[in-house]
């Protein structure tokens, strides 16, 4: 082999090693963002189980959990109808939870899953407990506030930004209120041809 060929090797085997390095980041990167999925998804589950309370009260079926150190520490679904109050949303249900389990006011090291973008109520009690991370459902475009009408979880000025992921579970989330209202107006329907 001749200087220019033996140099060539040496380029071309270095050349191997970084693409096989590179490979193998990627493939582990892939294997966690996968790990990561999944135990969002199973706490969206237990998200939704919790909107199907709601439903079973003929509330508007909105569901969520809150989670710190990997365990759910409180749950909460949408009263509003049932308590008569409009502070009676899945979040400030499980907050109230989450803060009597921990004697503290502040939520910081936890995250919610909820299957409905939260309001600007809930956005804003967020945000006053410090919650480091809000996993959303699916989008509320006529009334969210993490991103759709406005995102109070993440203005500058304020002294605490949540973190935000959407999309877990978009679908069955997305449905399950879909069918609700769907159901919803059938009922009325009904009803007004029995008049
Ligand atoms: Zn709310």
């Amino acid at each position: 082999m001749s200087y220019s060929e033996k140099a060539f090797e040496r380029k071309r085997r270095r050349l191997e090693a970084k693409q096989k390095q590179e490979e193998e980041r990627r493939l582990l990167q892939e294997k966690e963002a996968a790990a990561l999925r999944k135990a969002q998804e199973k706490f969206m589950r237990a998200a939704l189980r919790e909107a199907a309370k709601a439903e079973a009260l003929n509330e508007v079926p909105i569901g969520c959990v809150i989670v710190k150190d990997d365990r759910i520490i409180a749950r909460g679904y949408n009263r509003r109808n049932t308590d008569h109050s409009t502070l009676s949303h899945a979040e400030l249900n499980a907050m109230r939870k989450a803060d009597r389990k921990l004697g503290d006011w502040r939520l910081e090291g936890c995250t919610m899953y909820v299957t409905l973008e939260p309001c600007q109520m809930c956005a804003g009690a967020l945000v006053q407990a410090r919650i480091d991370e809000v996993v959303i459902g699916c989008m509320n475009p006529k009334a969210g506030c993490a991103g759709s009408v406005m995102n109070l979880m993440q203005v500058p000025a304020f002294n605490h930004q949540v973190r935000i992921v959407r999309g877990v579970l978009e679908e069955t989330c997305s449905q399950m209120l879909t069918d609700f209202f769907t159901r919803l107006r059938e009922q009325k329907e009904r009803e007004k041809e029995h008049r």
